[in-house]
């Protein structure tokens, strides 16, 4: 399958089975769950305890941080101890910089993961410049060749699986300069790495193609499965993640975003939630997101898409799914507020919802008071009573309850009175349908987003994978959540900040922690969250090291990244302009730094 046969009714892509000890990852197998340790490698007892403990709570991979050989040699040990408590759960070692760390944890783990961005092409290596002639790039090339083609051939000879796993803001210099820091650099430098395995005849590998920005870690995915469909490569099973989601509700909905859209897309046989928590914490919430968006196609069995009753058939979607567009929309006003393509996505609700702050005002009404007139959109013929709507100049809400409604659309009189919402039962691929049936019926009406939440957490993830998703695909102009429980209007916001659709508080992006990690990044991040939290219009990293910190921190306004045991590297956008501020100072600092650069505002 392409990329685009999962648009108007999802099928799972079939990949290569990859084996990794008992586990399957791929082929028609169940999606498997995964997590890594936030311990200190050489510190073996406590790694021991949080893998035994991971595999406890349902993780069926546990991945351990190896930054030096010294500490993948250490794997020999916490193996054999995971082993000798019953637990079987498979092992991969995270290896970053340091080729021989690779080498020796190959001996004593299942699977191994590597960073094309740094694994032997780092950013110091040539110092940045943007002139990177060919000769020196084939030279990176041939680095490659010379490091990494050992490595399958242990892996091959010991039975074990490799990710090739590539992150936005962690590329070499050498494919920035060639191809910036953009879903097309981070493609070519993965199948940099695949054309040795395939060199080698391997098959083994899994890819990942994480990025803290949801919408880029859609836009990456799908644009590796079309390179490798396009390519003639076998289909590589997929590993996804949103990296630095950050914690609680956040940290849950702009993962259910990234991960859950792509899983709803067909994409995707493991994945992994990263979130600023204990990483036991994560594997609920990874399952929890994998069944969310299985259910409609059976629960329990791996997802078959074919049995749905949305047939691939139809018109061509107006987006390109490998890039984000804003759908172009006629432009309507609804109660005080304007709406449509270059408007902010207009939050409505029930009129009885209290706004819960200033910044997250109510801009529209449904129900009673609201400007709507609803029609349900069913069956072959236009709705009646919408022509005397239309006379009477009130907008028009189509409501799609069904694919018969598909039909009704062709028979809608002109009118630039409409809008239009599609049943959420109908997923993202009824919106899609729809929107391209009413663009060959000559009309661009605004889509309002709609979901009733039952309350479940479940139901939570899903709103957000199916919503989520469409608005990192460009669709959707108005938002309307029913809940029965918290506050409607303040999850809408959180959703479109996930979203990257529209920000109303503070952006936090915090890395999950990890053997790296230099302070206790859970209390540190309150302490940050406490201090800013209120600033409306400003990007914050919290991130645990400066190995991979500053490279990962995306397009964060000011950094807070662990330097030395105890101190703290302050930055503004990629650059340090404080380092080695004592850890019990650096909130503050970081408070100073932003009234610095004119970006303080009282609470
Ligand atoms: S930024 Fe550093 S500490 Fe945080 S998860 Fe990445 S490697 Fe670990």
């Amino acid at each position: 399958m392409t990329i685009r046969d999962g648009r108007y009714g999802s099928l799972r892509r079939s990949t290569v089975e990859v084996r990794v000890a008992d586990a399957r990852i791929g082929g028609t197998n169940p999606i498997l769950v995964q997590s890594m340790t936030t311990t200190l490698t050489k510190d073996v007892e406590a790694t021991v305890a949080q893998t035994v403990q991971l595999a406890r709570a349902g993780c069926e991979l546990v991945r351990i941080t190896t930054p030096t050989q010294a500490d993948a040699a250490c794997l020999e040990e916490i193996v054999r101890k995971v082993r000798a408590q019953g637990v079987k759960v498979p092992l991969c070692a995270d290896i970053h910089f340091q080729p021989a760390a690779a080498f020796e944890a190959v001996k004593w783990v299942e699977k191994v993961r590597v960073n094309p961005g740094n694994f032997v092409d780092a950013k110091t290596a040539y110092g940045f410049r943007k002139d990177f002639d060919d000769a020196t790039y084939d030279r990176g090339l041939q680095k490659i060749d010379d490091k990494f083609r050992p490595l399958v051939r242990m892996a091959r000879e010991r039975g074990a699986a490799l990710r090739i796993g590539t992150n936005h803001g962690s590329l070499s210099d050498r494919i920035l300069a060639r191809w910036g820091d953009t879903p097309e650099g981070m493609v070519v430098s993965a199948l940099e790495y695949l054309s040795v395995c395939e060199d080698e005849g391997f098959d083994q590998v899994v890819f990942s193609m994480k990025a803290s920005n949801p919408k880029v870690v859609i836009q990456c995915y799908r644009l590796l499965v079309d390179r490798l469909d396009a390519g003639g490569h076998k289909p590589y099973p997929i590993h996804l993640g949103v990296t630095e989601a950050g914690e609680g509700r956040d940290g849950r909905i702009k993962s259910a975003v990234g991960i859950g859209s792509l899983l709803l897309d067909g994409i995707g046989d493991t994945v992994r939630v990263s979130l600023t928590e204990d990483p036991v914490e994560e594997v609920p919430v990874a399952r929890e997101l994998v069944a969310a968006c299985q259910r409609p196609f059976g629960p329990g069995r791996p997802l078959d898409f074919r049995e749905r009753d949305l047939s691939p058939e139809g018109p061509a979607e107006a987006v390109d799914p490998t890039s984000y567009l804003r759908r172009s929309t006629m432009p309507v006003r609804l109660g005080d507020a304007d709406a449509g393509l270059s408007q902010p996505i207009r939050v409505g609700a029930d009129a009885s919802i209290p706004p819960p702050s200033k910044d997250r005002p109510v801009e529209w009404t449904d129900g009673d008071g609201s400007d709507l007139s609803p029609f349900p959109l069913s069956g072959s013929v236009a709705p009646s009573g919408l022509d005397a709507a239309i006379r009477a100049g009130r907008l028009c809400e189509l409501r799609l309850a069904d694919l018969a409604g598909l039909e009704a659309i062709r028979a809608l009189p002109p009118s630039n009175l409409y809008l239009f919402s599609v049943d959420q039962d109908l997923g993202p691929w009824g919106v899609r349908r729809a929107v391209a049936a009413f663009e060959q019926a000559g009309l661009r009406p605004p889509l309002v987003l709609r979901w009733r939440l039952d309350g479940s957490e479940a139901d939570q993830l899903r709103m957000a994978a199916t919503l989520g998703g469409l608005l990192c695909d460009g669709y959707g102009d108005l938002l309307c959540l029913e809940s029965p429980s918290g506050n409607p209007v303040d999850l809408a916001y959180d959703l479109l900040q996930s979203a990257g659709a529209r920000r109303s508080k503070a952006e936090f992006v915090s890395c999950p922690s990890c053997g790296r990690t230099l302070f206790d990044l859970v209390s540190t991040s309150a302490r940050i969250r406490e201090k800013t939290g209120h600033l409306k219009d400003v990007a914050i990293a919290i991130m645990g090291c400066i190995v991979n910190g500053p490279g990962e921190m995306a397009d964060a306004d000011f950094g807070y990244v662990g330097g030395t045991p105890g101190a703290v590297n302050l930055y503004v956008g990629r650059d340090c302009v404080r380092r080695a501020v004592p850890e019990a100072e650096a909130p503050d600092a970081l408070v100073a730094l932003i009234r610095e650069h004119g970006r303080w505002t009282e609470p």
